[in-house]
C-alpha cells in the first residue's frame, strides 16, 4: 500500500478565529474529547516515520487546523528535519498548509518559500461576503489582515491558492468574486460547498446552501470561467479542471468526485487517526501513529465501513445522466434517498442543474484539450 497524503493536525481545532460556520468546530461538539490540545514533537515524529515508511515517489504532508500557524514556526522546522531523516528511499516530500491568514508575517512568508510550502488561504471573495461569517477574535471582520497576508505571500513569492467556502451569501455574489479575484490575479481558486452542521437536516442555516443556490452558484461560476477559457485567460478551478480531466479519462484528484472515499489518513494532535477530515469523531478512530501501522489502520474495520458505506449509493444516482461526472459528491454531503436504500447528495439539484447547462460545454473543453495533446 502506497501512501500519498497525510493531512495533520498541529493544534487540533484551536483556532485565532471564529466562524459562523465552522465543520471543525462542530465536529469538536460532536465527540467526547472537543480539543487534543497541541501536538507533541514525539507525535510528529511518529507520523512521519510511520508515512515515510509507506511513502513511494512522491507523498504530501498537509497541514491544517483549527489553525495550524498556532504550532508555531519551530513545530514546521521540526517537522521539515523529520521528512528528511526518515527518507531514506528517496520520496519527493511535498508539505502545503491551509490557513485563514490571519497571523501570516514575514517570517512565515519567508520559510514558506525557503521550503516550497503550498498555502492554501481561506477568503470568502469580498469583503462584505467574508466578513459576515469569519470573525476576529474579538467578533470583527478579518478580511483586511487575511488580503494583507496574501499580498505578503505575493511579495515573497510563495505558491498559494484561495479557498473559498460557498454559502448562500458568496453563492449570491459569485460574479462580484470572481471579477475581485480576477482582477487581483488570482489564478488558482477552489470552491467548498458549505457543509450544514451535523445532524442537521440540510437548508436549514443562515449560511446553508440550497439546490438551487448551488446551481446558479455553479452555472454562474462556470461561464464566467468558459469566458476567460475562451481568451486563454481562465484561472485554475480546481472542480471544472477534475470534470475536464474525468471527461478525457482521467481519475479526479478531488476525493469528492472519485463517487467513493478512500481512507485520508488524519493525524489528530494526539496521534490518533481518523479517515478523513470531516469524520474525526470516535466512532471513526482508526488507532494511534505511535502503536499502529498505517497500513493496519487503513484496513481496520472502522476504516472499511467508511469506505463501503460511501459506495451505497441510491439507484437514482446510478441511473442518472451525469453519474459518470457527478459521482453522487461527497460522502459527507449525502442523505438518505427517502425510504429507499441508498443515499444521494443533498445538492442533487444543483448538480443537474449545472450539469444540464453547462455538460456540453465542458464536453467541449475536455475534446479540446483532447485534440491539442494529440
Ligand atoms: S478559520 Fe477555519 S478552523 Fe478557524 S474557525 Fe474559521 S473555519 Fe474554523
Ligand atoms: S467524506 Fe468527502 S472529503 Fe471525506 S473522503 Fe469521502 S469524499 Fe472525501
Ligand atoms: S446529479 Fe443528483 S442524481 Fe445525478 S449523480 Fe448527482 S446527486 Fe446523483
Amino acid at each position: 500500500m502506497r501512501l500519498y497524503t497525510v493531512l495533520i493536525k498541529p493544534v487540533s481545532g484551536q483556532c485565532n478565529m471564529q466562524c459562523d460556520y465552522c465543520f471543525y468546530c462542530d465536529e469538536m461538539k460532536n465527540r467526547s474529547t472537543a480539543s487534543y490540545g497541541r501536538m507533541s514533537e514525539q507525535t510528529l515524529r511518529n507520523v512521519i516515520r510511520r508515512a515515510m515508511r509507506q511513502a513511494g515517489e512522491e507523498i504530501c504532508f498537509a497541514f491544517q487546523g483549527g489553525e495550524p500557524t498556532l504550532r508555531g514556526l519551530d513545530f514546521y522546522s521540526r517537522a521539515i528535519e523529520l521528512e528528511k531523516r526518515f527518507n531514506t528511499g528517496h520520496t519527493r516530500v511535498l508539505n502545503s498548509i491551509q490557513t485563514n491568514g490571519l497571523a501570516l508575517d514575514e517570517e512565515w512568508c519567508r520559510f514558506f518559500r525557503e521550503h516550497d510550502f503550498l498555502v492554501g488561504v481561506s477568503l470568502d471573495g469580498t469583503k462584505r461576503c467574508h466578513d459576515t461569517y469569519r470573525h476576529g477574535p474579538g467578533g470583527g471582520g478579518t478580511y483586511r489582515r487575511v488580503t494583507e497576508s496574501i499580498k505578503l505571500l505575493e511579495e515573497f513569492g510563495v505558491r498559494f491558492n484561495i479557498l473559498t467556502v460557498v454559502t448562500a451569501q458568496t453563492a449570491e455574489h459569485i460574479e462580484e468574486i470572481y471579477g475581485e479575484y480576477r482582477k487581483n490575479g488570482w489564478q488558482y481558486q477552489q470552491y467548498i460547498a458549505c457543509l450544514d452542521p451535523i445532524g442537521a437536516p440540510p437548508g436549514q442555516q443562515d449560511y446553508s446552501l440550497t439546490p438551487e443556490a448551488y446551481g446558479r452558484f455553479l452555472t454562474k461560476l462556470f461561464r464566467m470561467w468558459h469566458k476567460d477559457w475562451r481568451r486563454g485567460k481562465a484561472p485554475y478551478i480546481r472542480q471544472f479542471e477534475n470534470y475536464i480531466g474525468m471527461l478525457n479519462g482521467y481519475a479526479p484528484e478531488a476525493c469528492e468526485q472519485c463517487g467513493v472515499c478512500s481512507v485520508q489518513c488524519v493525524a489528530e494532535a494526539d496521534g490518533s487517526a481518523y479517515p478523513c477530515d470531516f469524520y474525526v469523531l470516535d466512532e471513526y478512530r482508526l488507532g494511534d501513529y505511535g502503536e499502529n501501522d498505517i497500513r493496519q489502520m487503513t484496513e481496520c474495520a472502522a476504516a472499511k465501513a467508511f469506505v463501503r458505506r460511501s459506495l451505497n449509493i441510491s439507484a437514482e444516482c446510478r441511473a442518472c445522466e451525469w453519474y459518470s461526472l457527478c459521482r453522487c459528491g461527497c460522502q459527507r454531503c449525502r442523505i438518505r434517498d427517502g425510504e429507499k436504500d441508498g443515499y444521494i447528495n443533498s445538492l442533487c439539484g444543483g448538480y443537474r442543474m449545472f450539469f444540464d447547462k453547462c455538460g456540453r460545454q465542458l464536453q467541449e473543453i475536455a475534446q479540446y484539450s483532447r485534440s491539442v495533446k494529440v
